[in-house]
Parts: C-alpha cells; structure tokens; sequence
C-alpha cells in the first residue's frame, strides 16, 4: 500500500491549482511546497497576473473564480503596437460574444482562493513549509525523502507531479536535461496611476528598447511590465520614481494620459526553459517545471493552468495514475498547446527585439495582417484566449468565436 497516489511537489499558482483540480476524485494527495504561506494584504501596487479566458473558465469549474471575482480587473480590449510604426493589431471582446478577453488579477488574491480551497479537502494533506530532497522512482510507486523543520520523512505516491518551478529539483533529481535560451533581458514589474480611466483595455507597445505592457488594475491604475535588456537594467532601477515615469510615459505615450505614481518595482531575469521531457517514470512535469517562458504574451501560467487541467482529467478516476500509458496519454495531449504557445511567445520576442530594418517591414505588415485579415486574426485571437489548448470538457464551454456578436468595444467600431 502507497502513502499516496499523488505527491505534488512545489504548491506555487500551479501545484496548489492541481491540488484544488483533484478535490473530488478519490485519490489520495499529498503537497510538498517548501516556503511558508505569505501572509500579504491589499496595496494598490502589488503584483497581479493576466489570466485568459480559459483560464477564468478553469478556475470557474475549480469553484475558486467566486473568490477572485471582485479583485480581477477585467480585460476587454488589447492594442498592440510598436512605437514610431503605424501598423496596429486590436482585440476587443466583443469580436468574441465575451464580456472579457481575461483577467488581471492579484497574485495575493489566487494564492488566498486556493489556499481556502484546499483547507479542509479530506483527500490532501499539505507539508508545509517541506523541501524535497531525494526521490526514488520504482516499479508501483516513487520514494520521496522530505526534508521539514529539521527532521526528515519518506514517503511513497504512485505519481509524482513535479510542480517546482523553472528550476525543477525533480527534474535535477531524475536527471533530465532542459533546454535554456538566455533572453538576455529583464523585466521590471510594477504598477501605474494613470490620469485617465483604462477603460479595461490592454496595451502592448513594442519599442527598440523592448516590450512595454499596461494592462488595467482597479482604480485607474495599470500593471507595467517593461521588458529592458540586462545591462539597462540596473540603471533603470536605481532612477527616482519621477525620472522612471517620465521615462516609461515617453516610451508608452499619451495614450492612458499622464502616468501620476509609480509604485514598488521588481525585476526578474528572462529566459525560455523547457524540459527535455514531460514525463519520467512515474513523474510529469507541469507548469514553469515543464516550460517557463517570457511574460511577453502573458502565457506562462494560463499554459500551466491548461497542463493542470489536462492532468487532472486524465488521472482523476485513474485506479493507478502512474501507469505508463496515462503518462504517455497525458504527454501526447499537451505537446501541441505546449509547443505552439512556447514557440509563438518565442518568436514575438525575436522578432521585435531584433533592429534588422527588413525585420521591422515584416513586423509592421504582420500587425497589418493580424488586424486585417479574418482567418490570421481568429486563430490569434483563440490563442489569445487560450481556448485553443483547453481540454475538451472545459472547451465544450467556451463561448464560439462569434464575429457576429455586438459588445461595445472601448477601441470604437465594434473592435
Ligand atoms: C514578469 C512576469 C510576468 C508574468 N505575467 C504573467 C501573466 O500575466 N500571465 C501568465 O499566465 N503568466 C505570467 N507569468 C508567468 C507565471 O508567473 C508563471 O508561469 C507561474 O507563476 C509559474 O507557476 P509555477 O507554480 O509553475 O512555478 P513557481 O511559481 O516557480 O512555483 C514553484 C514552487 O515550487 C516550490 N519548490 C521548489 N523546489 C521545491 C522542493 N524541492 N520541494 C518543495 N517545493 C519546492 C517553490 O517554493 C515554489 O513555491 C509572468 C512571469 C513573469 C516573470
């Protein structure tokens, strides 16, 4: 007899949302996150992140989107554009019969949803704060040695879910190589009051420098995120609060009004990791375990939701959800969403952090395009929503595209 039949290693946005995702089926969870719960409250200027629609959709059938609803700032339109260029490419919800394209929503506010969700579940048990230190995968089962508060346990699942981040322990533990490409860039993340309501539209602003997003907040404010390369970085952090707005509202424009407060900035390098593999023996790999990308397109977690989902639904009722074969299924599922979202993020970052003067011909035509052209701008626009990815019990659904239907868009015209 197995202590488990799922261990879940690393309770980040994605291994606690698997262990939410499991809450009605019969088999027993274990979750091995290794910091401590963060105790945070509400500030104008913390740290949120883009869900898409089917990432709201997921979170909706997990029972969690209730408890996020009144702190999601919700996304009806994106601009995409690059500076001193006129081509432009333009969403609006309303293209889809959708209320929104998605969700900004603090990460404080997901990590409460499921941290209430998961308390009481009687098929989980949380080890927290607990370290994996060594793993053994078997015949039946994998041995987990855990390390916590100075004592060490072991234990045994027939499936281990490596849900540790981009710089997977289990991955290192198991040997499996992934395969790294180096951005050389950062991005500095904060957050800006603007003079002039957003009216929940999204912009993306490609300049010689490197991306800059706003995307809406409450309150007339907006998340930046401004993608810079590394040896700008330093510079660019230790500027005053002025000098940075005043710098950000020259790249960005007059668009949003005047920028008025800035608040606290966070920087984090940038690079593409993919594992080599999505499963070993008895192991898969979700989330930044399996892929970390840029945030230029906002993908990483919405990606690592629908790995969640696809998990989920292929192990739930699983007498052994270890078995070759499940592992295999599972596999073969996800390395199309997998492949197409990692190497589309991949080539937007290529393509316009890169001066070639043909390049910015190719660039601006391809916004042209993406605007103009039906087929091109509906299979951006799936993708943008993430429904392109979504299992198909959750993509049942997920409203059809309807060019037909007529939600006002804060853009004009009807996008
Ligand atoms: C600037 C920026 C902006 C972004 N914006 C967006 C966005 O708008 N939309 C979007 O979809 N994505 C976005 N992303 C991506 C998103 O943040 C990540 O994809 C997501 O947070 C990954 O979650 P995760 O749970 O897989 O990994 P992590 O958040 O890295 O969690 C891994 C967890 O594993 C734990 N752990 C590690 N080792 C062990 C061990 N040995 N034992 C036990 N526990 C362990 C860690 O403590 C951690 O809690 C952005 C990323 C960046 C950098």
């Amino acid at each position: 007899m197995n202590d488990y039949d799922i261990a879940i290693i690393g309770g980040g946005l994605v291994g606690a949302s698997l262990a939410v995702a499991l809450a009605e089926s019969p088999l027993r969870v274990v979750l091995v996150e290794a910091a401590a719960p963060p105790a945070s409250s509400p500030l104008w200027d913390e740290r949120c992140i883009a869900l898409n629609d089917a990432s709201q959709r997921i979170f909706d059938s997990y029972g969690v989107w209730e408890a996020l609803r009144d702190d999601a700032a919700p996304i009806v339109a994106t601009h995409i554009s690059e500076r001193g260029r006129f081509g432009t490419a333009r969403f609006a919800a309303s293209e889809a019969g959708l209320p929104a394209l998605g969700y900004n929503v603090p990460l404080r506010a997901i990590g409460a949803a499921l941290s209430a969700r998961m308390q009481g579940l009687k098929n989980l048990t949380l080890l927290e704060p607990a370290r994996l230190s060594a793993l053994k995968p078997g015949a039946d089962a994998v041995e987990l040695t855990i390390e916590s508060g100075g004592a060490t346990r072991t234990l045994s699942a027939r499936l281990v879910a490596a849900a540790d981040g981009a710089r997977s322990a289990v991955r290192d533990l198991l040997g499996i190589a992934a395969e790294r490409r180096d951005y050389a860039q950062h991005a500095i993340v904060s957050a800006v009051r603007l003079s002039r309501p957003h009216q929940g539209v999204a912009y993306e602003r490609f300049t010689p420098e490197g991306p800059i997003a706003l995307i809406p907040k409450p309150d007339q404010a907006a998340s930046l995120v401004w993608t810079l390369p590394d040896e700008q970085v330093e510079a660019r952090l230790a500027l005053s609060d002025a000098e940075y707005l005043a710098l950000a509202q020259d790249c960005f424009g007059g668009r949003l009004g005047r920028f008025t407060e800035l608040g606290r900035r966070w920087s984090h390098p940038l690079a593409r990791v993919l594992s080599r593999s999505l499963t070993a023996p008895r192991t898969v790999f979700i989330g930044n375990a399996a892929q970390s990308l840029h945030p230029v397109a906002a993908q990483g977690f919405n990606l690592g939701l629908r790995d969640v989902a696809a998990l989920a639904a292929g192990i739930a009722e699983a007498a052994d959800p270890g078995t070759e074969a499940t592992l295999a299924a599972y596999a073969e599922r996800r390395e199309q969403d997998r492949g197409r979202v990692s190497d589309f993020t991949d080539l937007m970052v290529r393509a316009f952090s890169n001066r070639v003067p043909f390049l910015a011909q190719a660039r601006h035509w391809g916004l042209v395009a993406v605007e103009l052209a039906p087929p091109l701008r509906n299979a951006v626009l799936r993708q943008h929503l993430g429904h392109l990815g979504l299992p198909r019990a959750t993509s049942s659904a997920a409203a059809e595209i309807s060019p037909a239907a007529k939600v006002p868009s804060p853009l004009g015209g009807e996008g």
